[in-house]
This record gives structure tokens, sequence and C-alpha cells, in this order.
């Protein structure tokens, strides 16, 4: 069954109102009618109405980089699914690397995350994937198993339809090292394996695995080239209109 491919641009904390404006609107005339792949805007909270009313009526989705899992309450800075939903966004990141990392997201936070997503009806995309110091230690498949184990295994498959996996390798997120297409495909193969043991061959082969990590223009049509490579989350070279658009175009 031939996977829709999608591509993601993970804006981050970066640009102003103006700029935001300025690369959604170049990124739709690039982008806008794009058939035969997704393309999903990740812009920071603030800019997200505007974003999703600048790409309404185009091909470009829009999604929030994170959520917090409770419905309402006293948790300050943090937004919840259905302001998400409301400001216009049909996806959002749970468990980014950086959520992980710098804010201290554990595995069981990420869970909970996810779950927040899908009652909200937000398709949500999954980010996992290994440090460097795991990579070396030859823990990679563990620490993907671990983190794919905890967040989805006790979701009825039948909720999981939308999902969204993200391989991202912590080690090749924003240091201009990107995993070979030969590497990023042996751990794509490791999740579509682990997909099946936990939910049936069926959603296994049905779900899309996106690489993320330092994904460029240059690099992409040879990542692309690898079976289980489904799409792209895309973090610096988003900012660029020309060369996301480059990254879609590799494939779409
Ligand atoms: C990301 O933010 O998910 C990412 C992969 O960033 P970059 O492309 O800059 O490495």
């Amino acid at each position: 069954m031939a996977r829709v491919p999608v591509i993601g641009g993970n804006w981050k904390m970066h640009l102003d109102l103006t700029e935001a404006v300025a690369l959604a609107t170049d990124v739709r005339n690039r982008l806008g009618s794009t058939r035969g792949a997704e393309v999903i805007l990740f812009p920071p909270f603030p800019f997200l109405k505007t974003i999703a009313d600048r790409v309404e009526g185009s091909s470009i989705q829009v999604g929030g980089q994170d959520l917090h899992f409770e419905k309402s309450g006293a948790f300050t800075g943090a937004v919840t699914a259905t302001m998400l939903k409301s400001v216009g966004c049909s996806h959002v990141l749970v468990g980014h690397s950086e959520r992980r990392s710098v804010f201290g997201d554990t595995d069981a936070v990420v869970g909970r995350k996810l779950l927040a997503a899908l009652d909200a009806g937000l398709k949500p995309v999954l980010c996992i994937g290994e440090l460097l110091e795991e990579r070396k230690g030859n823990q990679t498949f563990q620490v993907v198993a671990r983190q794919l184990q905890s967040a989805i295994a006790s979701i009825p498959v039948g909720r999981l339809a939308d999902l969204v996996l993200a391989y991202e390798p912590v080690w090749a997120i924003g240091t201009g090292l990107t995993a070979s297409p030969e590497q990023a495909q042996e751990v794509h193969a490791y999740i579509r394996q682990k997909l099946a043991d936990l939910h049936g061959a069926s959603f296994a082969t049905a779900t899309r695995i996106q690489y993320g990590g330092s994904v460029k223009g240059s690099n992409a049509a040879g990542l692309f080239t690898q079976p289980d490579i489904d799409g792209m989350l895309v973090g610096g070279a988003s900012l660029k209109g020309e060369e996301f658009a480059q990254i879609v175009k590799a494939r779409a």
C-alpha cells in the first residue's frame, strides 16, 4: 500500500509575526497546490491563527509544536489540544526531543499528551529518537522501542489511524549531522516491525514514519530513496521557503 509522504516544517522558537507571515506566504506560493504529499507547518503558538488563515484554501496544513495533556487549568504558559484546534491546527508535535530534553517531558508525559491530542481530534506527530551516547552504546533500538511502546501500546489501534511517527536521532537535530539514508532506513524498518508487534501488520504498513535531523534540500532525495522513510520533519531548513520547497519536491 502506498503511503502518502508527509513533510513538516518545525519553525521552533524563530521569527517575528511579519517574518512568519512572509515565510508562510512564500511556502504557500511554492507548495500551496501540492499533490501527492502532505505539507504541515508548525509555527510558534502566537502566530498559529494568522498562519492558519494565511494558508487556508491551499493544501498546506498547520500544527502546534506542543500541547498540555490537561483540558484546562492553572498551567501558566501551556496550551490545550482544543485551543490548538480552535485556531486552525490539524496536527500537533508530541514528544519532540527538545521538549523531552529541555523541558523534561518524560515518556509518561508524552503518552498523556498523545492521548490528549487524540481525544481532541488532533493528528499527532509522535517524535522518538536516541541520544548520541545511546547510539554509541548500541541502544538505539531499545530506546525507540521503549519510547514507542510507552506511548502507543495501550491505545486501541482504531484510535491511531492518524498517527504519524517521526524518527529523529537527537544527535542529528540542529547539528548538521544527518543520519545516512542507510542508517535512517535501518531504524525506520525496526520501528515498522515494532508497530507490527504492537498493533498488527496492517497498522504497521499504513503508518507513516518521517525522518528528522538536519534534513536539507541537498540530502532529502537520498533519504527519500529508502522504502521505510515516508516523509521528513524539518527544522532549520524549513525557515527558508525555497529550501523547504526543494525538500517537498524531492518526493511530491
Ligand atoms: C526538528 O526540529 O525536528 C529538526 C529535525 O531540526 P533540524 O532539521 O534543524 O535538525
